[in-house]
C-alpha cells in the first residue's frame, strides 16, 4: 500500500468528476495562477498531494497554478525537506528563485 499513487492519480485525472471540479477551481481562482498571477495556461494542483492523503476532489485542497509554478512546487515536494510553514516557504522561494533548470526530481 502507498506506492500506487501514480496509478491512483491517473484514475482521478481521467475522471469526469475531476474535469468538473477542475473547472470550478479555475473559476474560483479567477483563471489565474494563485502563485504568480499568470493568466495563461493553467493546471489545477493539489495543495496537499494525493499521495500524502490529500483529498482529490475537495476544492479547499485545490488551486490553480501555471505550469512553471506547478513544476516548482512539485520539485519542492519531491526533493526538499519541508520547512515548518511549508506553503509560505515555497511561495517565497517562487518569488526569489528565478530560473533554475533543475527538474531532476521529476524524472527520478
Ligand atoms: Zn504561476
Amino acid at each position: 500500500m502507498g506506492m500506487t499513487w501514480k496509478r491512483h492519480g491517473a484514475h482521478i485525472y481521467g475522471s469526469r468528476r475531476w474535469k468538473g471540479v477542475r473547472v470550478q477551481v479555475l473559476r474560483r481562482d479567477g483563471w489565474r495562477c494563485v502563485s504568480c498571477g499568470s493568466a495563461g495556461q493553467l493546471e489545477v494542483d493539489h495543495v496537499k498531494p494525493i499521495r500524502d492523503g490529500g483529498a482529490p476532489f475537495d476544492m479547499s485542497n485545490l488551486q490553480a497554478l501555471c505550469p512553471s509554478c506547478h513544476t516548482r512546487k512539485t520539485r519542492l515536494e519531491c526533493g526538499h525537506p519541508e520547512l515548518s510553514p511549508a506553503r509560505r516557504a515555497w511561495r517565497d522561494l517562487l518569488k526569489t528563485a528565478g530560473k533554475q533548470g533543475n527538474t531532476k526530481c521529476l524524472i527520478q
